[in-house]
């Protein structure tokens, strides 16, 4: 990283731990350092990082022109005033986080993004060599969340023309570079751009099922956004058939090995709350199962899910 990003002795530079998921909190408790650190307003605020870093920057760039707390602005479309202009710099490839109109934070009430036209990045430096020695594990559970936005985007009632091209471009970069065997930099180039791909897919279509329920799951258990992916997936070939069938044909020639009995020490109420989370994702259940999507998934069997994860 260093001398590839170049800072000024002016610059504030925070470090951030991405070991949790981004929190509503954790914004506020960052705009309220920055405004104390100067009495002028930061110039840009640039995001470097995996997805949790640059859902922070998006979302501290909002606060510090919106007053109030980024909790009451979780939800779409309530931002009134224009960000501060902000930079995407993603050192992890999948999320798409450098390209959506979101930025997913963990609130006191729910797990739910900032939608707005000012969310998205006015500018984004992709370097695949940023994403040089990201574990494996990670690696693939970050490109499946690419890949999982292809499939939920693809199969969705919100598809248009212009998400379709964009997913079956994503979709065809990560069975390139999760199928077949490329060199390391070929790979990291093909990755960088699916994740590009597919989050431009999403910007005009929505996620579907496997996000609902990872939403849920990692509200109570914490669990990072690209293995609560995989954890749910794998048990939707229901909703996803193909792809979920290619998901374990990716899995598996990855040789990757994923967590079980994730939720078995879960009480009554844990399963209750991540259930409700993951059905209070009308828009997302909405693109999957269509209009009538309440008659197509009960709480149950979102329930039931959860159980096997
Ligand atoms: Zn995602």
């Amino acid at each position: 990283m260093h001398g590839r990003v170049p800072a000024l002795p002016s610059d504030l530079l925070i470090l951030i731990s991405a070991d949790e998921e981004p929190k509503t909190q954790q914004v506020d408790t960052l705009v309220a350092r920055i405004s104390a650190h100067s009495s002028d307003k930061p110039v840009a605020i640039v995001g470097i990082g995996g997805g949790t870093l640059l859902d922070l920057a998006k979302a501290v760039a909002i606060m510090i022109n919106n007053k109030g707390s980024a909790a009451d602005f979780q939800g779409w479309d309530l931002v009134r005033h224009k960000a501060v202009y902000h930079i995407g710099i993603p050192t992890l490839s999948g999320t798409g986080a450098e390209v959506s109109r979101t930025t997913v934070l963990l609130g006191p009430e729910r797990k739910l993004g900032i939608n707005s036209d000012h969310t998205p990045f006015d500018q984004v430096v992709l370097d695949p060599d940023l994403a040089i020695g990201v574990p494996k594990d990670q690696w693939f559970y970050t490109g499946m969340d690419c890949y999982i936005h292809c499939v939920e985007s693809l199969n969705g009632g919100y598809i248009n023309t212009f998400s379709k091209s964009y997913g079956e471009m994503a979709l065809k970069l990560c069975e390139e570079v999760f199928l077949t065997d490329l060199d390391p930099e070929e790979s990291r180039e093909k990755l960088m751009m699916a994740s590009w791909h597919g989050g431009m897919s999403i910007a005009y279509s929505q996620v579907g099922v496997a996000h609902a329920l990872s939403y849920g799951l990692s509200y109570v258990m914490g669990t990072p956004h690209g293995l609560g992916n995989c954890l749910v997936f794998r048990h939707l070939e229901d909703f996803y058939p193909e792809g979920v069938r290619i998901f374990e044909q990716m899995r598996k020639k990855q040789g990757i090995a994923l967590p079980q009995n994730v939720t078995r020490s879960c009480s009554e109420s844990d399963f209750n709350t991540m259930t409700e989370v993951a059905y209070s994702m009308e828009p997302l259940w909405e693109n999957a199962l269509g209009e009538d999507w309440q008659s197509k998934i009960s709480l149950d069997q979102i329930r039931e899910i959860f159980t096997k994860i």
